[in-house]
């Protein structure tokens, strides 16, 4: 089994409930390594973005609302399997079907609250990475913050050249704090 990563996001819901510790440590249990982490809250335009494959759906526009409403923990994880392995100790969407020691039948208020995010399969993973931790080698000024430097563990991974949050002093935006993805 190769070693992956995924994209977590702790939600506004658990965030405000003062568990992003909680939800680390089954992260960490689990064998997955958080390689890159920042919180920040989303606007609406990044918040229906990053949710875009759900435009259609009839809870689009209440999810959009509640992703921007409070501050989220967004975080790579990286591990054997970690795309699939970080979906399990999720749990089920609806915290109702979740199974029991999950994140989402421990922390999660309804099918909507469910209090966390997690890739659904590798392609996605390294796309939603990409939104918010990209590389700026390109000049591609689209995602959130600065590259930063994985763990290097992993096969291809490259060494980044900055911190995670990089230097602001130059553009000034899209650094942690309150942030759009649209410039
Ligand atoms: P998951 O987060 O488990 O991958 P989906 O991708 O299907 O689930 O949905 C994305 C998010 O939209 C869910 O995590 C949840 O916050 C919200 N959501 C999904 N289904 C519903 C629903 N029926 N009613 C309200 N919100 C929903
Ligand atoms: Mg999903």
């Amino acid at each position: 089994m190769a070693i992956q990563r995924t994209l977590s996001i702790i939600k506004p819901d658990a965030v405000q409930k003062n568990i992003i510790g909680k939800i680390y440590t089954k992260i960490e249990d689990a064998g997955l390594k958080i390689v890159a982490a920042a919180m920040a809250q989303l606007d609406q335009a990044s918040a229906e973005a990053f949710y875009d494959v759900h435009r259609k759906r009839p809870f689009f526009r209440s999810l959009v609302k509640f992703m921007s409403s409070g501050p989220i923990m967004i975080q790579v994880l990286e591990g054997e399997n970690a795309v699939a392995k970080y979906r399990e100790i999720m749990g089920a969407t609806d915290p109702k079907q979740a199974a029991p020691g999950t994140i989402r039948a421990e922390f999660a208020d309804s099918i909507e609250e469910n209090a966390v995010h997690g890739s659904d399969s590798l392609e996605n993973a390294e796309a939603e990475i990409g939104f918010f931790f990209g590389d700026d080698e390109e000049g591609d000024d689209s995602e959130m913050f600065e590259e930063f430097e994985y763990s290097d563990d992993l096969e291809d991974g490259e060494e980044g050249e900055d911190d995670v949050f990089g230097d602001d002093e130059d553009d000034g935006h899209g650094h942690g704090g309150h942030c759009g993805h649209k410039h």
